[in-house]
């Protein structure tokens, strides 16, 4: 479709970033332009409102660029799920495997209640550690996930069936 080419003309593929052998996804020229960051927005806005979301989550750091303007859009609250140490309230933790080693993302729990439906949003899933945690997350909140919206997903490392038996029915939505 047409978004889904203009989307792809605006991310670039960056050669053994930020080691050998991987190809990072960089999305700063499309956030650099503005058609394609407001189709995005638009998209994801859309996600938000046909999965009956009440707030969403944005996963730092990008999916804080991209979440932020999708709340606005949306009328929907933000909320940040951030790196370990960096949230001043009272947080609840999850920590996930890495390739090599661990990371530990938090949430301010006081942001969310039972009743709220919470779309994440990231730019890119790769192996799907990060998003699961997230919805654990969530979910230790006592909140339901309305949906995962993701700009790109990497099919070849296998996040989305790692997701799908986290979301309770809940879809995975990338563009
Ligand atoms: P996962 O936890 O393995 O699914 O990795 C997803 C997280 O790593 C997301 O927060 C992404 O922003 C980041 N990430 C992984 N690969 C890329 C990439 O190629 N480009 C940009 N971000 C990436």
């Amino acid at each position: 479709t047409d978004i889904k080419e203009l989307l792809l003309s605006r991310i670039r593929d960056v050669a053994d970033y930020p080691e050998p052998g991987v190809m990072f996804k960089d999305i700063t020229p499309l956030l650099a332009d503005p058609a394609a960051f407001t189709a995005l927005t638009d998209a994801f806005a859309e996600i938000a409102e046909r999965t009956g979301a009440t707030k969403v989550v944005g996963l730092e750091a990008r999916g804080f660029i991209l979440g932020a303007p999708v709340a606005v859009r949306a009328g929907l609250g933000f909320i940040p799920v951030r790196k370990a140490g960096k949230l001043p309230g009272a947080t609840l933790s999850q920590s996930y495997d890495l390739e090599y080693g661990s990371a530990e993302i938090e949430i301010h729990a006081e942001d969310l209640s039972a009743d709220d439906r919470v779309l994440i949003v990231d730019d890119v899933l790769a192996t799907g550690g990060t998003a699961e945690a997230a919805i654990q997350l969530i979910h230790r909140a006592g909140a339901e996930v309305s949906g995962v919206a993701i700009l790109m997903e990497l099919t070849f490392l296998s996040g989305r069936p790692r997701l799908d038996s986290a979301l309770r029915g809940a879809p995975v939505e990338s563009l």
